[in-house]
């Protein structure tokens, strides 16, 4: 069920309803809160007429991630940003990236971390957010 072009769509944790569950499923069956690494490999040639998302991802960890692991994620292609926005132990992870659905950008951008374990080994997915850029 494809939403308006206007969708900012959020989700919190603790409200999951099953139509909620529904929407952020991707097509590989992975709940974008916990990443997709296909369509994160998906993301990489992507139909350019596709479009394009502002992506949000809040996590949490165990432990600290290193400055230098932070600053590592530039690095990577497709925009990704890294960053710790106040709190210690949460992490924004923020991208643009084209996708059919806000479920398909958020599980590419989330399955990012869990490709690059290295990155961060141990994280939950407090809240995603994808909008219609
Ligand atoms: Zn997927």
């Amino acid at each position: 069920m494809r939403r308006r072009v206007t969708e900012a769509a959020v989700l919190s944790a603790h409200a999951q309803s099953p139509a909620d569950v529904a929407q952020w499923t991707c097509r590989h069956g992975q709940h974008a809160r916990h990443g997709c690494v296909a369509c994160y490999h998906a993301s990489a040639d992507v139909d350019p007429a596709e479009p394009l998302w502002e992506v949000a991802a809040w996590f949490t960890t165990e432990r600290p991630i290193p400055i230098r692991a932070l600053q590592d994620v530039h690095r990577h292609d497709r925009g990704l940003t890294l960053t710790q926005p106040s709190t210690p132990l949460v992490y924004l992870l923020s991208a643009r990236v084209r996708a059919a659905l806000g479920s398909e950008a958020v599980a590419g951008v989330v399955g990012f971390l869990v490709q690059n374990r290295h990155i961060v080994d141990e994280f939950t997915v407090t809240e995603i957010r994808a909008t219609h850029s």
